[in-house]
């Protein structure tokens, strides 16, 4: 029942992929990465030579496939693209990076989930462009040496803490995604919704835009739902009293807060006065994986400040009482 993390997981959809921009002049937000990515790549294209290796961090939905899409388009090279739990061996590896040509980007998503016997192939692939592969067992064992043609990694994860600090240094360039503003997400939804060929007004797009959780991923989800009611509701068109009949009728709040959300700030406050709670005692009680609380949820939450981490555990801010209507009750 938790709706966002069925979005947010979700394979990527046909709809998806025409709306996703294919250049930095069509990717808005993001002002600081796409800065420092647009200097790497005037620099390795002024000096011809393959982009260096770059990671991506951030919640998911916030475009990293897509920046590392562009990058792939800005620097003329094809993107293959694979994910860290799918890559279980060193021969998976070996075959990804032998199959690619020179300039090419690899874009591993998840990249913390790469098994820790795969990693260290890595590390030579992507300072030496070499893998030393092990083959044959017992006294036939012997290593064999492969030259990679030099490409350039992206690496995903929406946290950099996951990765290993060897592999976290191997990255020339490490940045960060931010939930969008209200403001960039309302014209992702006005450029979603034109070339969908969604009528919506501009009280329209502010509400789904309010209602996206700073997530361009969910907002044009949302899109998706607002469009089928005001059709069946309404006269077809997006306006901003359907968006919020819409958008409520899925149970996500003027604030962007889904039941899951609330079922967390209700619980902490109900159960736990306000915490402090540690992450895996609210898993539990709420029904959800303690992993999609850490990347789904309490980034928003406390981004938004309706709990903050302490050293005990996470607390309630006034902030989160309030939201659910509650106050701290004494001792
Ligand atoms: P995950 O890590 O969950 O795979 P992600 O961070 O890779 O997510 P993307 O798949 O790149 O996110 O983006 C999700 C969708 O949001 C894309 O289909 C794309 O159309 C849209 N999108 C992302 N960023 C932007 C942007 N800056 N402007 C317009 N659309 C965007």
């Amino acid at each position: 029942n938790d709706y966002l993390q069925s979005v947010l997981d979700a394979p990527e959809t046909q709809q998806e992929k025409a709306l996703r921009p294919l250049s930095f002049s069509d990717f808005s937000g993001q002002g600081k990465t796409v800065e420092r990515l647009q200097v790497m790549v005037g620099a390795a294209r002024a000096r011809g030579e393959a982009l260096s290796h770059i990671l991506l961090h951030g919640p998911p939905g916030l475009g990293k496939t897509t920046l590392a899409h562009i990058l792939g388009n800005e620097m003329g090279s094809n993107v293959r693209i694979t994910s860290g739990p799918v890559v279980e061996k060193a021969g998976d590896l070996a075959g990804l990076l032998t199959g690619l040509q020179a300039g090419d980007i690899l874009f591993i998503d998840e990249i913390h989930r790469i098994p820790k016997s795969v990693e260290e192939y890595l590390y030579s692939a992507m300072e030496d462009f070499r893998l030393d592969i092990m083959i044959d067992q017992g006294p036939n064992a012997r290593s064999v040496r492969l030259t990679i043609p030099r490409f350039t990694l992206v690496g995903a994860t929406t946290r950099t803490g996951l990765l290993t600090a060897p592999l976290r240094s191997r990255f020339t360039l490490q940045t960060r995604l931010d939930y969008y503003d209200h403001k960039t997400l309302q014209s992702i939804v006005e450029r979603s919704c034109g070339l969908l060929e969604v009528p919506v007004d501009s009280a329209g797009s502010s509400e789904i835009a309010g209602r996206a959780r700073g997530t361009p991923r969910v907002a044009n989800n949302l899109i998706n739902f607002a469009r089928d009611y005001a059709e069946q509701r309404a006269d077809g068109k997006i306006s901003g009293k359907v968006a919020a009949a819409a958008l409520e009728l899925l149970e996500i709040d003027a604030n962007g807060l889904d039941e899951m959300d609330k079922r967390i700030l209700r619980l902490m406050a109900e159960n736990y006065n306000g915490g402090p709670v540690g992450l895996g005692t609210v898993a539990v009680a709420v029904g959800e994986e303690q992993h999609t609380l850490e990347e789904v949820h309490e980034p928003y939450l406390i981004q938004e400040g309706y709990i903050a981490r302490t050293q005990q555990g996470r607390v309630l801010t006034p902030k989160g009482w309030q939201v659910i209507g509650l106050q701290p009750s004494e001792g």
